[in-house]
Order: structure tokens, then sequence, then C-alpha cells
């Protein structure tokens, strides 16, 4: 069973939208959204609509799940243009990684260059 919205969590609350957000996509399982501090021309936050805390929280069940991230992602690259260009997917796990939001979330980056490693 999908788990329930959480109520204190900022990235649940614009699932249900009590926030706003610059929505770019949205299936039955997913939401794709604008990041409200963004760190590139193109940033896009993908997400689960059902919470869930981080990768590391992850289960079987979620398998299908994680197909439709994967194809929200692709329809983002697509609709924003950042293919045959390229985009950089950076997912925080954790307070050392930088995540601040603990509801599982794709960063999409794209509309300049990366460098490698990232800091
Ligand atoms: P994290 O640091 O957890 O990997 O990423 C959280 C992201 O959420 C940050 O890039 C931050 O700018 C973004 N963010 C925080 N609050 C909001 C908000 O209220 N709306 C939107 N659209 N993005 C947010
Ligand atoms: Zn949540």
């Amino acid at each position: 069973m999908p788990k329930a919205p959480v109520d204190d969590c900022l990235f649940c609350r614009i699932v249900q939208k009590s926030i706003p957000a610059e929505i770019v996509h949205e299936t039955d399982s997913t939401l794709a959204f604008r990041d409200v501090h963004p760190k590139a021309p193109v940033h896009v936050l993908v997400i689960p609509k059902e919470h869930v805390e981080s990768i590391m929280h992850l289960e079987k069940r979620h398998a299908a799940l994680l197909g439709d991230l994967h194809e929200t992602i692709q329809a983002v690259a697509r609709s924003e243009k950042l293919v045959p260009g390229g985009f950089r997917i950076a997912v925080n796990v954790g307070r050392e990684a930088g995540q601040t939001v603990p509801h599982l979330h794709y960063h999409v980056l794209g509309g300049r260059a990366f460098s490698w490693p990232p800091g």
C-alpha cells in the first residue's frame, strides 16, 4: 500500500496542491515542478507522489514507481529541450549529501555545461 501524505512534508503539500509550484509534467504517480531556487537555466524536481523519504527508503514494491519516475525524467528532458545536448540528474541522500527535503526528489538540471566531479 502506498504511504499516506505526510502533513508537514513540503513536497507532499505540493503534490496535494496546497502549496503552489510551477508544474511542468504530471502523471498518476509522479510530479515534476520547477525548483524555486534554480541552479541552472532548467532546474526541475521530479518526485513520486507517494511520500518516500529517500532512495534508502525504497522497497521492492516501488519497482514500477521507479520506472514511472524515469519516464517522467525523459518527458521533462524532451519538453525542456535538454536532448540531444544532455543534462544532469542529481539525487541527494541524507544530510551529508545536502538533502534538505526528506521526500525523494530527482534534480533535473540542464541548459548549461556541468563539471565533474560535482562539489
Ligand atoms: P535537496 O537540497 O533536498 O536535494 O533539494 C531540495 C530542493 O527543493 C532545493 O533545490 C530547493 O531549492 C527546493 N525547494 C525548497 N523549497 C521549495 C519550494 O517551496 N518550492 C519549490 N518549487 N522548490 C523548493
Ligand atoms: Zn512527502
